[in-house]
């Protein structure tokens, strides 16, 4: 499949990115790493006039540790970068192990943890070639006005299904968003909508610049586990994160736990420091967080795998990374 024809925009500095941005609203579309946005424009899911290359932005993959404050990552910061960082591995080992499953060591090699962040909602009826979508007759995500998998509605149930957004719930991320009037910082759940369509509360004219990891979950346990096809390279089908900030004799102190891939969002479940916290893990315990896992989790017909097996499989993964996470040092 070839690409679309485009015109490639390379800024130096945010602001002229920005600059760009504002300038062809409605034509453009950013480019990081580009391993999921090109394959999609082959597919003709996008057809910008423009294409924003943000790699050239100084700055922008810049990795900052300021004692007391935490770890900022650049938004162009690949992916492989993270993974062999020495203090990621030590502090948000979380993160570590989502990244290590995302894609294929070469993808990690050019895909960024922006990119993995704002990374679109995927349905089967949806990541599809042109013809194979108008056999179909499309749908409401693109150029149709049906949903083949609620039919009847008007919503999209495309599920989020990136890996690190998941770990970095978690570890209480935040990101930073330049606009045409100044930068703002904001938690990263309050990003998504869990509507498969505008999956992102980004404007069109808006660019993420950088993750920042609070030094308050610095050196929590963490575990993540995910469900996919091919073991070697795929997107989540359900993906469970679990962080936990463990005391004297393992005790739980603190606990954090986020699905992803069965959902338009990724989701922080609700209760699970209540259900740990004071207590040591146990098997008990990790099934308990499945339980609240697989009540948030609503998977629907948007892969080859059943919504039912995908939901069960929250519920087992939740327990393992639990069970694995309290084996953490403290
Ligand atoms: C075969 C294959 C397997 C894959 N498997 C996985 C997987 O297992 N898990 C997974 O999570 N991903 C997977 N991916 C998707 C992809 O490789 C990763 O998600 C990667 O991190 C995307 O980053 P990127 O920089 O390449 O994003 P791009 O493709 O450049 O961009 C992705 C989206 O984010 C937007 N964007 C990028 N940067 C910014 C920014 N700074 N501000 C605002 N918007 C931005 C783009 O406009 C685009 O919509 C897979 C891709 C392929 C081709
Ligand atoms: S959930 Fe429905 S509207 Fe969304 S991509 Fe799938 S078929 Fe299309």
């Amino acid at each position: 499949m070839a690409l679309p024809e485009f015109k490639l925009l390379r800024p130096r500095t945010v602001t002229e990115a920005i600059a760009f941005l504002h300038r062809h609203e409605g034509e453009i579309q950013i480019c990081a790493g580009g391993t999921d946005i090109v394959p999609s424009m082959k597919q003709r899911l996008f057809t910008p006039k423009y294409l924003l290359d943000i790699r050239a932005i100084e700055g922008l993959e810049r990795v900052r540790v300021t004692p007391g404050i935490g770890m900022e990552l650049g938004a162009t910061t690949t992916l492989s970068a993270i993974e062999d960082s020495e203090f990621v591995r030590r502090n948000y080992p979380v993160l570590r192990e989502a990244v290590l499953t995302v894609a294929s060591p070469i993808l990690r090699n050019m895909g960024t943890i922006g990119g993995n962040i704002c990374l679109d909602t995927r349905c089967l009826w949806y990541n599809q070639s042109l013809q194979w979508r108008k056999s179909c007759g499309f749908c409401i995500k693109k150029d149709g006005d049906l949903c083949h998998v609620a039919p009847g509605g008007k919503k999209c149930w495309a599920a989020f299904s990136a890996d690190t957004p998941a770990a970095l719930l978690c570890l209480g991320a935040e990101i930073n968003i330049a606009s045409p009037t100044g930068f703002r910082r904001i938690p990263l759940k309050d990003l998504y909508t869990n509507d498969g369509m505008a999956r992102i509360k980004l404007a069109s004219n808006e660019l993420l610049t950088s993750i920042y990891l609070p030094e308050s979950s610095a050196g929590w346990t963490g575990a993540y586990m995910k469900l996919r096809l091919r073991g070697s390279i795929d997107y989540p089908l359900a993906g469970v994160a679990v962080a936990l900030k463990l005391g004297k004799g393992k005790v739980v102190e603190d606990a954090r736990a986020a699905i992803t891939g069965v959902n338009p969002a990724p989701h922080l479940i609700p209760d699970v420091a209540n259900a740990l916290i004071g207590r040591p893990v146990s098997e008990h315990l990790g099934a308990v967080v499945g339980e609240l896992a697989s009540r948030v989790a609503k998977p629907l017909t948007t892969s080859l795998l059943t919504p039912e097996y995908r939901r069960e499989m929250i519920k087992v993964f939740a327990k393992r990374a639990v069970v694995k996470a309290g084996q953490g040092s403290s």
